[in-house]
């Protein structure tokens, strides 16, 4: 894309030793004005889809095959298992009544078709609550008063029985705050989180201080803590927190994924923090700017294992379990912060300069993290030499997460990746599997200078620390696949278009019989062309494999694929599965969306599926704000002329769009 094109190799290792002469400080938006246009397209996208959310929400069907709005928590049990296979054969001959019954909006097909063909806007079923209407809500930064220095937390997560809804998380956390203005209250973060003990003590006694009480704002986040006197500058206090919270899929927080393993469902605690859901963790100041040190104890049973930003500096035996003391870390912010616990299993390596680097996946794919350790041990070392800056950790882990809401997050010394972008089958995946994997790691790691030791001050300058990163992400991969000529691909973008088939539209869906035996570099290329030419069997055919196949990669194939159809009314039933976690899982809705608005037929229908089910995805994704930005360009792409999204919104029955919000 041309907003790259200013940038050369020389101007990069400039900027790393620019960079270099201004450790431990704050990134300051100077230089790159090119990324501007980019955020402003995605905050008026943003803006342009909350304004629209008041509209009410559609029909539902049948609640037990397609998840809307209101029915989250039927999705807990189910997310994070494998596909139950065989839920939806059809039976041979109802393809055309139902497809008739579709076409001519008959209530009929949720009664006479397979449930999982009953689109929302076809049911005479009860709507879905209407909405309230929120009032808007004033932003608030935290004050400046008081700063954190260290926090000492302490997570157990309580996960082992059979029951995941009875799943939780508690811990303690011991903040040291130091006061650099004399006031009478402590505020910081917290959201959804039980807040059950609090207590104030000064560094040096005697001073007596301490907490009078305190309140929660849910709106805020906030939780205000009010003293009997002042704290005073320059000193420094502990303040200690006893808190818990459900340990949810949600995709947020601590969040609980889970696996398959020989029949049996296997979980993980893991975390996702940015941008604002370390708060949903553990009480503390969740802004980037608030840079601490953050010493890590995670409790667990015996035969698992723990991860955080650090190494294990040492394991006691502690209230029956084992408690995981990690190093202190370097400051950083807490969006950064990182925790998995886990059966997961490691390869690992070292780099030339020392740093032990780990690949952990669920035990039956860590012979798939090969290809990934080697390109990370490879490209840290290659980055250490172009920015002239020495890797700061001791240690770096990747881990593949098998629910994740993102490609990968730059969590400092533990980076988390969705399993498909992290994990490479040389024998089964595609050499665009292989380059996606490239590119991510290559992107994740530049994170660990730009973002991780170098950090933007608040978050309007992110677009500076993602710019530098999605550039690097094409050095990165430049210097481990010179044959790839990647930097050829600047000039369509890097979003890989997997829907422009229009002009090879001849193979038909038997293919889909030779299935395995398709090379892999060409079997996107024939599964799109089959589904496009062909109508519902060959498309059903694909849905199906998409339900039995456990292989990562396979997946997201099927998954682009089951887009490429030109049926409408299949575009929309692809839609209506979206919400549904037997067929789609749900860090894949969004992409799944993202699929069907990046075919022409489909973009009206995927923008109507997104404002319609705008309250559920806000609530079930809102903290994975990066997924948004690329969902919303696929969006906005497919509408060209101000007359065709005028069109969409009309036909969406929303509100009419303001001539300059766009
Ligand atoms: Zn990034």
């Amino acid at each position: 894309m041309g907003k790259y094109e200013s940038f050369t190799f020389s101007e990069t290792a400039s900027a790393a030793s620019s960079f270099k002469s201004r450790r431990g400080c704050f990134v300051k938006a100077t230089t790159g004005v090119i990324f501007v246009s980019v955020t402003v397209a995605i905050v008026i996208g943003v803006g342009l889809i909350v304004h629209f959310t008041e509209k009410d929400q559609s029909p539902s069907c049948d609640k037990d095959e397609v998840q809307l709005p209101g029915h989250a928590a039927a999705d807990t049990a189910g997310k994070g298992q494998t596909k139950a296979p065989g839920t939806t054969s059809a039976p041979v001959d109802w393809s055309q009544t139902c497809k008739n019954m579709a076409t001519g909006n008959e209530n009929g097909i949720c009664q006479s078709c397979p449930q999982s063909t009953c689109p929302p806007q076809l049911t005479g079923a009860p709507p879905a609550a209407k909405s309230t209407p929120t009032p808007p809500v004033e932003f608030i930064r935290l004050p400046k008063t008081i700063e954190p220095v260290d926090y000492d937390l302490v997570v157990t997560p309580n996960f082992y029985g059979a029951d995941p809804e009875s799943f939780t998380f508690d811990g303690s956390v011991n903040i040291k705050i130091k006061c650099k203005n004399a006031t009478d209250k402590i505020i910081i973060h917290s959201k959804q989180l039980i807040i059950r003990e609090w207590n104030l003590t000064p560094e040096v006694a005697p001073e007596d201080i301490k907490i009078d009480g305190m309140t929660e704002d849910t709106t805020q986040q906030l939780l205000t803590f009010t003293l009997n006197k002042n704290m005073l500058p320059t000193n420094f206090y502990h303040l200690t927190i006893k808190f818990a919270g459900p340990l949810k899929t949600d995709l947020a927080g601590l969040y609980l994924s889970s696996y398959q393993e020989g029949g049996e469902t296997k979980y993980l605690a893991t975390t996702q923090f940015q941008p604002t859901d370390a708060r949903k963790a553990f009480p503390c100041f969740d802004e980037p700017g608030f840079k601490a040190v953050f010493r890590i104890t995670l409790l667990r049973q015996e035969g698992w294992h723990s991860l955080s930003n650090s190494p294990i500096a040492s394991t006691e035996d502690r209230n029956g379990m084992k408690a995981d003391i990690f190093a202190p870390t370097l400051p950083m912010s807490t969006y950064l912060v990182a925790y998995v616990v886990s059966q997961f299993q490691h390869s690992s390596g070292t780099t030339k300069n020392n740093i032990t680097y780990g690949a952990w996946a669920k035990p039956e794919s860590v012979p798939y993290t090969q290809e990934a350790l080697r390109l990370g041990i490879n490209i840290i070392t290659f980055y250490e030499e172009l920015f002239d800056i020495k890797f700061p950790l001791a240690k770096q882990d990747m881990i593949a997460i098998p629910d994740y809401p993102l490609g990968g997050m730059e969590n400092w010394g533990l980076v988390t990746y969705r399993e498909e972008a992290m994990l490479y089958n040389p024998k089964t995946n595609s050499e665009y599997t292989k380059q996606r994997v490239t590119k991510v790691i290559a992107h994740e790691l530049s994170h660990q200078w730009f973002g991780d030791l170098v950090t933007m001050q608040w978050w309007d300058d992110l677009w500076l620390n993602e710019g530098f990163a999605t550039y690097m992400e094409y050095v990165g991969t430049n210097f481990s696949h010179p044959d790839w000529n990647i930097f050829d691909q600047f000039a369509v973008g890097d979003l890989y278009d997997a829907f422009d088939f229009d002009g090879h539209r001849t193979s038909e869906y038997v293919i889909f019989v030779q299935f395995l035996t398709i090379p892999p570099d060409v079997q996107e290329s024939v599964y799109c062309t089959a589904i496009a030419s062909g109508g519902w069997e060959p498309w059903n055919f694909a849905l199906e494999q998409l339900t039995k196949t456990i292989d990562v990669a396979q997946i997201s194939l099927i998954q682009r694929a089951l887009a490429c159809s030109r049926e409408p009314w299949i575009l929309r039933h692809y839609l209506t599965l979206a919400l549904n976690s037997t067929y789609v899982r749900s860090q894949d809705t969004l992409t799944v969306v993202e699929h069907v608005a990046g075919n022409q037929i489909g973009a009206t229908f995927a923008w109507t599926f997104l404002v319609e089910n705008w309250e559920y995805i806000r609530s079930s994704f809102g903290g994975a704000w990066f997924s948004f930005d690329r969902l919303i360009s696929s969006l906005t792409r497919s509408f060209n002329t101000e007359s065709e999204l005028k069109k969409s919104i009309k036909s969406s029955n929303v509100k009419e769009i303001e001539p300059n919000q766009h």
